[in-house]
């Protein structure tokens, strides 16, 4: 150790400490990295990899990136699944000199950067929440709690340990705190499916004894009893998530809201696979466009984006919550005036909960003031607004939680400048007028040279010297000046108490007053006194905004929630979608239904409409099920998926792209895909398929609503056959519930007329001039053939192909009506040629029509010789 550094033996100590991060260690404008952490960040980043100094012997590779710039960095190294801990210096280096020549100056990780807690602006986005989760697991009980620390967002929820999968798939957390000793392949597995990073900390996080100490601490309570009753498990998730914010925010804790329960009964069961699926709020591409929730997306604010986002993941199974937000949307429908003007109010509403959180953890500025001003500002006029208005009671809430913060806005407003800067410590951002102190310090700094200016006047007087300047170096500072011969005078008796002599120069002499050096001594403090006095008030500011944080969520809350209904009645008037009925039947009768992101698309690619369709799938009693039959690309997915989309949509509180729709609460959803759309994911597909079939046969009751969508497909014919029948047969009789059975096996149709609750239905294509014509309305009946040969062609197989694939059907379409089997088919099938048949010849060369007259019997080799010749001059 002997060669080793005083600062590198700090940064090994403190590194040691954080071997799971990168060490961001400051030095001065730099944070710099060393060793491996070095290597890792500087390939991560693309940035120069450089060396400092030699450890045992060997270089050691450093990089840096500049501190000003850091959180660009930041964001790819967390992208790219790494950890940050970043370290500070607790001290200038001034101060570590003054405890000793060769002392280093302090440094500490203030913060560990991880994905699911951060919370600058330029690292989240702003239309999605950015959840840490943690799950806990006391023998056979479960429970997840989860966090959003840039808007205090806390909830806990018993879960069974099957259900982690649905429950992370819905809330899609950035990070997922587990026991260390609960990391085994599956978990890893299904984090990775969903893109979360786990993170494994030691079990005593959650340990559930000191985990209730923990969140009672957290919220300064004795007893967890009066936020609702928790049993171990839950406790245990949030004593985990409360430890994982003390570790990582280094002791400094987020303003967190109350731990709100929720029930896994409380919202519709949607799988991971089924989500993916339905790509509500992902596409298939894993981006948020051309997702349900993009096409839907018409809120103004980030808070009401994320409600949004919120709500379409969790469709309710509560009658009540259903209804009240459609009364809501409804309201907005009606008064479109109001919604109008709601909505110009809010969409000058900056991100009120974003800003709040900042300050809470003391990472905040005075731009984040500026923000609780302005969205209180707006809530101020929001309530004006709707002043007069009868509105229901979802929307009379959220008024009434705008209400009651006029003095604090009247402290924001006369306190902060219209536009002021992000960092406190440049200052700048309290208003004129606002602290007389401020103002002084401000006046000194800014009008310096006019006092100055003054006193040089006064000074003039005094003396009756006109010429006497008031001048100003850095070596002296500010002192007077006069030519040699008067200042003879100023060293005289009646002058030289007041004049004090600084310097005589070849021919000037400089002198001062206390008065002078009192000034320049106030004015070179000014502007620090200037900061100071900022960064008090700045703190004042900042507590009085925290001690009403409970209130202000509640504002942000309101705020969304206004955004929100009004963004779906706005949604609603502008695509024409009506408000559903639900309700506790069994009913699911949709008239006129359409797929919002296929519509969309369709009207943006092609300028073409899309065909509305019926779906009638009431259940009387048991199951009732629509086998869909029809060519591909008639339009089956599509609308297999428009109607499980309506329900989530309905169920969310929305309006729905319909007619009308009246839907018997839906439980649970399950959507599957036949396999072969599913490649991408690179695993035996067919196995995945059966996996998830399983999983709904096991796990439907008689209130889900299951979408399949070619199931089978991904094996042999007949195995594939087999087993949508069997399947078919069981969502009948022992699932009992809605569904919608999307096949190309035209044999499944003949059980419609043996299972009470099948009907067959088609997607209806035209045959014209051996082309097909699709024309994308759903029928009653069976589809009389697939029309795949002619899709096919329309995809553009080569032409010999199609014929060919026609010759094959035919026979094999002839050979079942008579009996015969395929392999004597196979026999007799004349042989597949490959090449091209003869193209019929042009008869524009003369060689050609030389060769017309030919008749090669007739010819003597010596005539063919001569044909030949004639044939090369022709030619
Ligand atoms: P299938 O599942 O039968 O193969 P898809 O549902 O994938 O067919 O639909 C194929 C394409 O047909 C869609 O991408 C869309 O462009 C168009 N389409 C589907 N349904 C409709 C409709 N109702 N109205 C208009 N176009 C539609």
């Amino acid at each position: 150790m002997s060669t080793v550094t005083p600062m590198m033996a700090q940064y090994l100590e403190i590194k040691a400490a954080h071997a799971d991060a990168l060490l961001f260690y400051r030095m001065g404008d730099f944070y710099e990295m060393f060793f491996d952490d070095a290597v890792a960040a500087a390939e991560a980043l693309d940035i120069a990899l450089t060396k400092r100094g030699k450890h045992e012997g060997n270089d050691i590779p450093m990089c840096g990136v500049p501190v000003h710039s850091a959180e660009g960095y930041l964001l790819t190294l967390i992208r790219k699944g790494f950890r940050v801990a970043v370290c500070e210096q607790m001290e200038s280096p001034a101060e570590a000199k003054k405890r000793g020549s060769k002392s280093v100056v302090k440094r500490d990780v203030v913060r560990l950067v991880t994905p699911g807690t951060l919370t600058e602006d330029s690292l989240l986005e702003a239309r999605r929440h950015n959840f840490l989760a943690a799950y806990a697991r006391i023998r056979d009980a479960a429970a997840l709690a989860w966090t959003d620390i840039s808007t205090g967002a806390f909830h806990v929820m018993t879960i069974s340990p099957v259900r982690l999968s649905p429950e992370l798939a819905r809330l899609a957390p950035a990070e997922l705190v587990v026991a260390d000793r609960m990391i085994e392949a599956d978990l890893r597995d299904l984090a990775s499916d969903l893109g979360v990073a786990v993170t494994p900390v030691s079990a005593s996080s959650f340990d559930s004894a000191s985990a209730e100490r923990r969140v009672c601490a957290l919220y300064g309570v004795g007893t967890l009893d009066s936020f609702g009753t928790f049993d171990r498990a839950e406790i245990s998730a949030m004593g985990a998530l409360v430890d994982y914010l003390e570790i990582t925010q280094k002791g400094k804790l987020p303003l967190l809201q109350l731990p709100q329960k929720e029930h896994e009964d409380r919202a519709v069961q949607i799988d991971a696979a089924t989500r993916r699926n339905l790509e509500l709020t992902r596409s298939l591409s894993g981006t948020r466009a051309n997702s349900l929730l993009a096409v839907m997306d018409r809120t103004v604010t980030p808070g009401g984006a994320r409600l949004l986002e919120q709500r379409l993941s969790s469709p309710s199974r509560h009658f009540d919550t259903i209804n009240e937000r459609l009364e809501a949307v409804s309201a907005c429908c009606e008064d479109t005036r109001l919604a109008r003007d709601l909505r110009e109010a809010l969409r000058k509403t900056p991100d009120l909960d974003r800003a709040l959180s900042r300050l809470s953890l003391d990472r905040g500025g005075p731009r984040d003031l500026a923000a609780i001003r302005a969205a209180l500002t707006q809530a101020g006029a929001i309530t004006a607004l709707c002043d007069a208005a009868e509105l229901p009671a979802l929307l009379t809430r959220a008024l009434r939680a705008l209400e009651g913060f006029g003095d604090l806005l009247a402290l924001l407003d006369a306190a902060l400048v219209a536009d002021p800067p992000l960092l406190a410590r440049d200052g700048g951002f309290i208003a004129a007028g606002h602290d007389s102190e401020l103002d002084e310090a401000r006046k000194l700094r800014d009008e310096g040279r006019s006092v100055i200016a003054g006193l040089q006047q006064k000074y003039a007087e005094h003396t009756g010297i006109p010429s006497l300047k008031i001048k100003h170096n850095n070596v002296l500072g500010y002192f007077i000046e006069t030519t040699a011969t008067h200042a003879r005078k100023m060293l005289g008796e009646d002058f030289s108490d007041t004049y004090i002599h600084r310097q005589t120069t070849a021919n000037q002499v400089r002198f001062t007053t206390v008065e002078l050096s009192e000034l320049e001594t106030r004015i070179l403090n000014a502007g620090n006194r200037a900061l100071e006095i900022e960064k008090r008030l700045y703190q004042g500011l900042s507590d009085a905004v925290l001690d009403q944080a409970a209130g202000l969520t509640g504002v942000a809350r309101a705020l969304a929630e206004l955004d929100l209904a009004t963004a779906l009645a706005d949604l609603s008037q502008a695509e024409n979608w009506c408000r559903p009925q639900v309700d506790a039947s069994r009913e699911f009768d949709i008239q006129g239904g359409r797929h919002p992101v296929v519509e969309q698309a369709l009207r943006s690619q092609s300028g073409e409409a899309f065909i509305a369709n019926d779906c009638d799938l009431t259940a009387r009693d048991g199951a009732a099920i629509w086998l869909l039959t029809g060519p591909n690309m008639a339009g089956k997915s599509t609308f297999l998926r428009q109607n499980a989309l309506i329900a989530v949509l309905a169920q969310m509180g929305s309006y729905v792209p319909a007619e009308s729709a009246r839907i018997g609460m839906v439980s649970q959803l399950f959507s599957r895909v036949g396999a072969s759309d599913d490649l991408a994911r690179g695993r035996s597909t067919f196995m995945v398929e059966m996996v998830e079939t399983a999983a709904i046969l096991n796990q439907a009751d008689d209130r889900a609503l299951v979408i399949l969508d070619e199931i089978g497909r991904g094996t042999a014919t007949y195995d594939g056959l087999s087993i949508a029948w069997a399947t078919l047969e069981h969502l009948h009789a022992v699932n009992a519930c809605r569904a919608l059975f999307a096949t190309h096996y035209h044999e499944l149709t003949a059980l419609a007329g043996k299972l009470g609750g099948v009907e067959n239905a088609t997607v209806a294509v035209k045959e014209w001039d051996g082309e097909v014509i699709f024309l994308h309305e759903v029928r009653k009946g069976a589809a009389d053939r697939s029309y795949g040969v002619q899709v096919a062609q329309l995809a553009g197989l080569p032409s010999t192909v199609v014929a060919r694939a026609r010759d094959v059907l035919d026979q094999l379409e002839k050979t079942e009506r008579e009996g015969g089997k395929q392999k004597s088919l196979i026999d007799d099938l004349p042989l597949f040629s490959a090449a091209p048949p003869p193209q019929p010849s042009p008869k524009t060369s003369p060689a050609l029509e030389l060769l017309d007259d030919i008749r090669p019997d007739e010819l003597s080799p010596r005539q063919a010789l001569d044909l030949v010749y004639k044939l090369k001059d022709a030619a």
